[in-house]
């Protein structure tokens, strides 16, 4: 079964509820979201307040919970959520997950791979343009021999982007991509989130309220996956943790 693409595209989450095994309380409660097409969507809220969780189960990788959650009023379930794995849902998890042990032409190779697609130098650049990359005044081919040992954080969360966005999906995941600002500008990543979103839908999640809000994001304060409040707006949340 395929997810039809078309222009109105967009993810609705219905009464999505998530117990772990073992505990005695509910990690998502009845998160109920209709997501715009595009734009730019910040779940913030502490750390235990649910957003890995949530960004699980959205991204189509958990599929344990309760509720439903839909794309184009179909609902995702186990005979579509491939498609909307390749299709739809592209995401950058906190550890980001690239191979250490070779280097970073091979690592966005194949992930070109396993999209179904033929590693294209020009697509690439293009690409790792978008998040900013190469940044070290080397070329090209001199930046992709290079090891993943070798880049700074901000540079390997920039590379995670890229290599999520080779899928050409209309949803982009990232969990907590502030991890690695302190090394590098956040600015920048700002910037690059901006940029995608006029494109794509772009949820993150982190635990830093103000740090991505621009003047056309979407913020949803949360806890135990509750919307507590949301807003559109540009100035800095504060909140007492
Ligand atoms: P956040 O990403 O906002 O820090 P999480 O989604 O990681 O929050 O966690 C939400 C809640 O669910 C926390 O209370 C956490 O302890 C619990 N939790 C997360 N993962 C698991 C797990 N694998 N097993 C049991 N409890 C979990
Ligand atoms: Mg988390």
């Amino acid at each position: 079964q395929v997810i039809p693409i078309l222009s109105n595209t967009m993810l609705v989450a219905k009464k999505i509820t998530k117990r772990y095994k073992g505990n005695s309380y509910d990690s998502v409660k009845e998160f109920t979201y209709h997501f715009p097409e595009k734009g730019l969507v910040i779940l913030t809220g502490p750390s235990g307040s649910g957003k890995t969780t949530l960004l699980n189960i959205l991204s189509g990788n958990d599929t344990k919970y309760e509720g439903n959650l839909e794309y184009d009023g179909l609902k995702i379930n186990r005979f579509n959520r491939a498609s909307y794995l390749s299709r739809i849902s592209s995401i950058v998890f906190q550890d980001l997950n690239l191979i250490p042990s070779i280097n970073i032409q091979d690592n966005l190779r194949i992930a070109y791979e396993s999209a179904g697609k033929e590693y294209d130098k020009a697509d690439c650049m293009k690409l790792l343009e978008r998040v900013h990359l190469p940044d070290t005044g080397e070329s090209f081919d001199e930046f992709v021999n290079r090891d993943i040992d070798s880049l700074s954080g901000g540079q390997r969360q920039r590379l995670a982007i890229a290599r999520a966005l080779i899928k050409s999906t209309k949803i982009l995941f990232l969990d907590e991509p502030s991890a690695a600002l302190d090394e590098d500008n956040s600015l920048g990543l700002s910037s690059i989130f901006q940029k995608l979103s006029k494109d794509m839908l772009v949820i993150l999640s982190t635990h830093l309220p103000s740090i991505f809000v621009t003047e056309n994001s979407i913020s949803l304060h949360i806890k135990q996956g509750v919307i507590l409040e949301s807003e559109e707006r540009s100035e800095p949340i504060l909140w007492d943790d």
